[in-house]
């Protein structure tokens, strides 16, 4: 077997078209079909598998060929079938319109997330519900349970092995939100998840530069209906994007590990020294987390996005501007590190937190620039 930087290079070669190295920006939106009238295959006679074969195109909102390779070469890396979509919210609303769930129990997630699940129950599709015991005890069969984890913004983790229990003793569903913590960090369906979402936009792009998502699922024939259900929810993934995330995930590996890496020391170094620095309050990651599943769950690394929490609403929004290689900014994933004062994105955010997406930066400098603006607060 193939190693994952091996396959993240070569996952997609067995469905290029050219002899180009690198698989080309595709900007046509419609294909020519074949010269030979007696491979044409009427509209309403064309299966599903036939629509979405790798040498068929017809439309890019169909499939182009680039989001065919993207999808190929998740399956090489996951072993499991994957559709991709325009972001990770539009990834959560194919999950909705997949799954079909009556009522959802969630708890912390993020916001978009919830929007997307607002506006269903706004037309009363969707009645929601949190995740505690007592709420655990209404499930029916055919409701979802949806966790994220590690959770935006905090960091920390859920034990998804609970939850799976929970959901499938009472022929309910597990979806999870894994984009904290991407493969190889984290795999949900090993701890009982039934469909793994992940926003591409972050680590898998991780260049701040395109937005993207992606379900993988269990078998062939729910990747065929998402498929068919994508090409009228009108989401496959831009020609563009596609060919910048192809790009991205060449790389994928040598970031993520560099990240998680790096995001563990720059977090024992500020929760070793909490009582050096005045303003920090306390440090939220999962690496901090002292339950047996955590390192389970992320058996490879942990999460690179954490949060931390400031004496005061004060100290957490100066921050940001005292740190010189900390962009402030929303999002996380990207090859830069980025801090964040949540309030300005996220209402729902405690005003002193502060929510930190550690890049591929030498880490020493990371930890010397936090040092030297904690000491300055
Ligand atoms: C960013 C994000 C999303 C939404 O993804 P987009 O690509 O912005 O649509 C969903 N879940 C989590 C955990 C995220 O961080």
């Amino acid at each position: 077997m193939p190693g994952l930087q091996t396959k993240l290079v070569h996952g997609d070669d067995s469905v290029s078209r050219v002899s180009d190295v690198v698989a080309p920006i595709n900007v046509t939106t419609t294909f020519k079909y074949s010269d030979d009238p007696s491979k044409y295959i009427t509209a309403d006679e064309i299966t599903a598998e036939q629509a979405f074969l790798p040498d068929y195109y017809v439309y890019s909102r169909v499939s182009h060929p680039n989001s065919i390779r993207i999808e190929e070469l998740f399956e090489s890396i996951l072993g499991r079938p994957a559709v991709v979509y325009n972001g990770g919210v539009p990834a959560f609303n194919a999950l909705l319109y997949h799954i079909h769930p009556k009522r959802i129990f969630f708890d912390q997630c993020y916001h978009g997330c919830r929007g997307a699940a607002d506006l269903l129950t706004r037309f009363g599709a969707l009645e929601q519900h949190g995740i505690s015991e007592e709420d655990l005890e209404n499930l029916q069969a055919g409701d979802l349970i949806h966790i994220e984890s590690p959770v935006n913004p905090e960091g920390t983790s859920f034990d998804l092995a609970y939850y799976a229990k929970r959901a499938h003793d009472k022929g309910a569903f597990l979806s999870v939100d894994s984009t904290f913590a991407p493969f190889p960090l984290q795999d949900p369906f090993e701890f009982g998840a039934d469909i793994v979402m992940h926003s591409a936009t972050k680590y898998f792009a991780g260049h701040s530069d395109l937005l993207a998502g992606i379900l993988v699922v269990k078998d062939q024939k729910q990747k065929l209906q998402l498929l068919t259900d994508r090409i009228y929810l009108g989401t496959n993934i831009g020609n563009l994007e596609a060919y910048l995330l192809i790009r991205s995930l060449r790389t994928y590996e040598l970031r993520i590990r560099q990240q998680s890496a790096n995001a563990e020391k720059l977090v024992k170094f500020l929760s070793d020294n909490l009582s050096r620095f005045d303003t920090l309050e306390s440090v939220s990651h999962s690496s901090l987390q002292t339950e047996p599943f955590v390192k389970r769950q992320l058996p490879n690394g942990y999460n690179p996005t954490f949060s931390i929490k400031l004496t005061s609403a004060d100290a957490a929004k100066a921050l940001p501007s005292k740190l010189k290689y900390f962009h402030h900014a929303t999002s996380l994933g990207g090859v830069e590190s980025l801090i964040e004062w949540r309030a300005l994105s996220d209402s729902k955010a405690p005003k002193n937190l502060l929510r930190i997406s550690t890049g591929v930066e030498t880490v020493e400098d990371l930890i010397a620039d936090f040092e030297q603006a904690l000491s300055n607060q």
